[in-house]
This record gives C-alpha cells, structure tokens and sequence, in this order.
C-alpha cells in the first residue's frame, strides 16, 4: 500500500533557506518577488498535496548536503508510519 510521502529537496537560494539564503547585490526586488513566488508555490503545493492525502516533507539541500543518511533514515521513519496508519 501506498505511504503518500512526496519528498522534496528544496535547494537553499531557490526556497530560501533561513540559514544560508544570501539576496544578490543586483536586482534586488526582482529577487525578492522571485522568493515570495516561490515561497508561495511551495505552500500551495504543500495545501494540494495534503488535501489529496499525501504528507509533503521538505528537506534543504544543506540537510541533504551535511548528512544524507540521516535525511533518508528520516524519510523511510515517515514512511514506515504511514505505512502502518493506512
Ligand atoms: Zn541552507
């Protein structure tokens, strides 16, 4: 049976991370549009999912980049829950 974990690695200057997004020098509002467009898409991805029954887990690219066995012991926990919840 179907777990319905959508995993996403959300890179850390596209999603803006809250630790490493740095806003470039140049064409600073067209950058700051850029990510709240994008902010925004991610949560109306999150909503679309969620209401199709489906967990939407984000992860950074940094998460990914400093310890990925971690982000998959992470991702296949989730998915055994929800394995056994279904
Ligand atoms: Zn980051």
């Amino acid at each position: 049976m179907s777990s319905k974990v959508a995993v996403f690695v959300d890179g850390c200057f596209w999603h803006a991370c809250p630790v490493h997004y740095q806003a470039p020098k140049t064409r600073a509002e067209f950058w700051n549009e850029k990510r709240q467009r994008n902010r925004a898409r991610d949560e109306a991805v999150n909503a679309q999912l969620i209401a199709r029954g489906w967990i939407p887990l984000r992860v950074w690219e940094h998460d990914v980049k400093a310890d990925v066995e971690a982000v998959a012991c992470h991702i296949a926990e989730l998915v055994r829950e929800r394995s056994r919840e279904r």
